[in-house]
């Protein structure tokens, strides 16, 4: 690990300030540290200061107005999948992140961290691997390697590693919000246009600008009725990364799925929000054929390498075994 200095900021203000005060590659905010501090016992993250902002005030989760939910961008993991109000209006949320990482990580882990995490590649990790994340145009050795845990949507000729967030699933679905401060302000991002396709640059993850911080998270109101399970599929039951997951939610309505929401994980290159096979589902009456041909849908683009092309066909079980599911039991899924 490199030496760096490290500095406190009381709030968001003196975070922003503070960052701003550096070279944008020498400087990171420090929340949880569950990812951060790894990569930088690695080696692959060398920051020169460290703005820890763990003492900012934004550990609240509020009511908004509109009946959505307001998350801090320091609410810690375990704190928000147990939250009344998460468990009452967005199990799906809570499901998430509950299947992610281990309690003790959930507790240090905030939500703006767990959104800003890096890939688990294992060629990112290693600094003497080929990584064009890691550096740009160097190459990438996941492509003819061990690429069983990488990703089959949104990938490109330069990285296919997948995103590890199985709380960026349900928010993806949830269709939440991302707000941000920079020097220049506040803006809100989209949840969907937050996290980046790869392309022929990815190593720029993000849509943040340089020196942004992400302050909280909005989640809309929930619809009434809506039925929701998230269904992780991995190599052992517990502190895994998916191979797999599928985020749906669901509202029926006079024997027609009123409204759909459908997210998946360890497939991507970022959190997928599932549009070709929503558009499918959407009004439709559900049936078995209905499931198989949305989930081939969504598939279809699949770019698979030697270690990873079980995955459409395990997405494509899984996606029609939990839309069966949801839309077949009557009463609280939850
Ligand atoms: Fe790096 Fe992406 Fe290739 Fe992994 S898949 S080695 S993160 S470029």
């Amino acid at each position: 690990m490199n030496d760096f200095t490290y500095v406190r900021a009381s709030d968001v203000e003196a975070a922003v300030s503070l960052l701003a005060e550096q070279p944008a590659a020498a400087a990171r905010f420090l929340a949880g540290g569950t990812n951060l501090v790894d990569l930088m016992r690695e080696g692959v993250e060398r920051p020169e200061v460290l703005v820890d902002i763990t003492r900012a005030p934004m550990a609240e989760v509020q009511e908004l107005p509109d009946g959505g939910l307001r998350i801090g961008a320091m609410v810690r993991n375990s704190h928000l999948a147990g939250h009344p109000l998460v468990r009452q209006r967005y199990p799906l949320l809570s499901q998430a992140i509950l299947h992610g990482a281990s309690a003790q990580l959930r507790n240090m882990a905030t939500t703006g961290g767990n959104i800003m995490q890096r890939t688990r590649c294992c060629y990112f990790y290693d600094i003497s691997s080929q990584c064009n994340k890691r550096t740009h145009g160097s190459g990438c050795d996941a492509m003819n390697g061990y690429n069983r845990m990488h990703a089959v949507l949104g990938t490109s000729a330069h990285c296919i590693a997948a995103h590890p967030s199985d709380m960026c699933v349900a928010m993806a679905a949830l269709d939440a919000k991302v707000n941000v401060r920079g020097r220049a302000g506040e803006r809100t991002i989209a949840f969907g246009e937050f996290h980046l396709l790869p392309s022929d640059t990815p190593q720029v993850e993000t849509s943040l600008a340089a020196g942004e911080l992400i302050t909280s998270i909005d989640l809309p109101a929930p619809t009434a009725g809506l039925r929701s399970i998230y269904r992780k599929v991995r190599d052992r039951a517990s502190y895994a990364f998916a191979l797999v997951a599928v985020a749906a939610a669901i509202r029926m309505e006079n024997g027609v799925m009123s409204e759909v929401r459908l997210a998946l994980g360890g497939l991507a290159t970022k959190p997928w929000r599932a549009t070709i096979a929503e558009q499918l589902l959407w009004g439709a009456a559900p049936s078995p054929g209905l499931f198989a041909k949305a989930a081939e849908a969504e598939l279809a683009p699949a770019v698979v390498r030697s270690g990873n092309a079980f995955k459409p066909e395990l997405a494509k079980r899984t996606i029609e075994a939990v839309l069966a599911e949801i839309t077949a039991t009557e009463g609280d899924l939850q």
